[in-house]
């Protein structure tokens, strides 16, 4: 029988912005693991990123002022990629990105209106 007494809990593959919010939220939880990146790197496309997200519906929008949903930011993406983009994906987005941008703020992460 395998030992699994040395097992990590997880290991997040992939040291971009997905992997590294994995890794930070499996350390939250108290699990241990660790990152493996393609040759040891982190960043990948992240580092090249302009650092803009599209969050719609959130706590900062309202204290601004701006009624947007996200029903709105759907019809905008879908819009946007004129009919391209996968729904699928723009749903999944969409239904979640009120709780990123949530977690962001929780890890001390603050974002401004363009
Ligand atoms: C120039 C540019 C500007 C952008 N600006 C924006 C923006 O303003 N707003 C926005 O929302 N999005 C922007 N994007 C898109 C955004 O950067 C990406 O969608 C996002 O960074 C993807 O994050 P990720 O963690 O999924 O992937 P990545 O950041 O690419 O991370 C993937 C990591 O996995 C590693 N990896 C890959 N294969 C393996 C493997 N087999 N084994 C181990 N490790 C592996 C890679 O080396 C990399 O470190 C931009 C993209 C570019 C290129």
């Amino acid at each position: 029988m395998a030992d699994n007494h040395h097992l990590p809990d997880v290991i997040v593959v992939g040291g971009g912005l997905s992997g590294l919010c994995a890794a930070i939220e499996a350390a939250r939880k108290r699990c241990a693991g660790g990152t493996r990146g393609k040759a040891g790197d982190t960043g990948g496309s992240t580092a090249l990123s302009g650092g803009f997200f599209a969050f719609a519906g959130t706590s900062f929008a309202g204290s601004l002022g701006i009624a947007d949903s996200a029903n709105l930011l759907r019809e905008d993406l879908i819009a946007t990629s004129f009919g391209r983009a996968k729904t699928d994906l723009i749903d999944t987005y969409c239904n979640l990105q009120h709780e990123l941008f949530e977690w962001f703020e929780e890890q001390g992460i603050h974002f401004s209106a363009v």
